[in-house]
């Protein structure tokens, strides 16, 4: 029997598990998916778990069951592909045919000192759940910095008013405006929402230092009780450390169909692959359908089209608290709570086709 090994059970396998289970599997063939976790985490709403405004369980979607699918929880710790075999961390190594490599990411701390070992994370649901101790548990007018104004440290930012009224929210942007590369009208409408709640947005901030209990911007001191750093990501290390050719991202670069350049059973999804977009949910799921194609025409031993068709995006969606919200769509801006409510029905429909 051919195996195909999911390595993570993100939005990337996810998708590749909903195309294939229903009755694309060959028969010849079964999945195994492994993952640390149980269940499929939702983590584009890990910021609202940090900020304690939605439950663990809110954010979880239960792995598909089927007769050919096997799940395995642990954390994998190394990729052989001389060997075709995937190690955890308690010695199990999971044989692949095919494996299709979707880890997701990390922070990336660009160097700053005591980024890493002061700041909390909204990467992973157990950073998500710490960050949440931690900013809830804060004292009544405590002060929080978020660095990384992109559309998490806004969400969190956002979300984080809403559930403490009492805190002083700080967020840092890089940028001379909040969403810079996005049309002004987007940039205004998230700068107003701020303004009228109260959270000090920083612009072209630079964080050179983080130490406890305060940051450095440029050279400026600033005393902060709890710092959640939401500036960057990097692949996560054991993609980082696989020995493939990768981009100046630590990605692995990927052909057209979605495998590494030098082995065509082991393809990478999501934000572990190397691309010309930022990484999203979106893209992961997108690259996921292409992945899907091309392994059923090779289990078929049909040819692969010359060209693939180019990934498409739809734009992006982004929440500012539970009542307002923004989006980007078709080169069209859309704000306040309509975008909220298609944010909403977006993971409403997410929860149901995967759940
Ligand atoms: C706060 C926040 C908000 C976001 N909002 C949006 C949004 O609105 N729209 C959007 O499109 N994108 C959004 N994103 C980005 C989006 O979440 C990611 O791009 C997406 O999750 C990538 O999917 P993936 O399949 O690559 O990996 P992930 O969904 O990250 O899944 C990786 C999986 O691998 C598992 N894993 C990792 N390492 C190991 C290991 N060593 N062993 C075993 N298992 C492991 C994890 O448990 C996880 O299940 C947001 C991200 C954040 C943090």
């Amino acid at each position: 029997m051919g195996k195909l090994v999911l390595l993570g059970g993100g939005y990337g396998n996810m998708r590749v598990m909903l195309r294939l289970l229903p009755n694309n599997l060959p028969l010849d063939t079964e999945i195994v998916l492994v993952d640390r976790a149980p269940f499929h985490s939702l983590k584009t709403e890990f910021y609202a778990l940090a900020a304690g405004t939605s439950t663990d369980k809110e954010i979880r979607v239960s792995f598909p069951e089927h007769e050919r699918l096997t799940a395995v929880y642990g954390e994998a710790v190394e990729i052989n592909r001389a060997e075709k075999v995937v190690i955890l961390e308690d010695g199990q190594r999971i044989e692949y045919d095919d494996l299709v490599i979707g880890l997701g990411c990390e922070d990336k701390y660009h160097g700053v000192p005591g980024a890493e070992e002061y700041t909390y994370s909204i990467q992973t649901m157990a950073k998500s759940r710490a960050t949440f101790q931690a900013l809830c548990g804060l004292p009544a007018g405590s002060t929080v910095g978020i660095v990384g104004a992109g559309l998490s440290g806004i969400e969190l930012a956002s979300e984080l008013r809403e559930s403490r009224a009492d805190l002083k929210v700080k967020l840092f942007d890089r940028g001379s405006r909040i969403l810079k590369d996005f049309p002004e009208k987007l940039s205004k409408y998230v700068k107003d929402w701020f303004t009228k709640h109260n959270v000090d947005v920083i612009a072209n901030s630079n964080i050179t230092k983080v130490e406890p209990g305060k940051i450095f911007n440029h050279e400026e001191e600033i005393p902060l009780d709890a710092v959640v750093w939401t500036a960057g990501v990097q692949p996560v290390k054991l993609v980082r450390e696989m020995d493939v050719e990768k981009d100046r991202q630590g990605r692995p670069i990927v052909t057209q169909y979605f495998n590494v350049l030098d082995d065509e059973h082991v393809y990478v999804v999501g934000d572990c692959a190397s691309s010309d977009f930022s990484p999203s949910a979106q893209l992961a799921e997108e690259q996921a359908e292409h992945i899907v194609k091309v392994l059923r025409m090779r289990w078929k031993g049909e040819h692969l089209p010359e060209k693939m068709p180019d990934i498409k995006l739809k734009g992006f969606m982004g929440s500012l608290g539970k009542k307002q919200g923004f989006a980007y769509l078709a080169d069209t801006t859309v704000t306040g709570r309509i975008a909220r409510l298609m944010k909403s029905g977006l993971l409403w429909m997410y929860k149901y086709q995967n759940d």
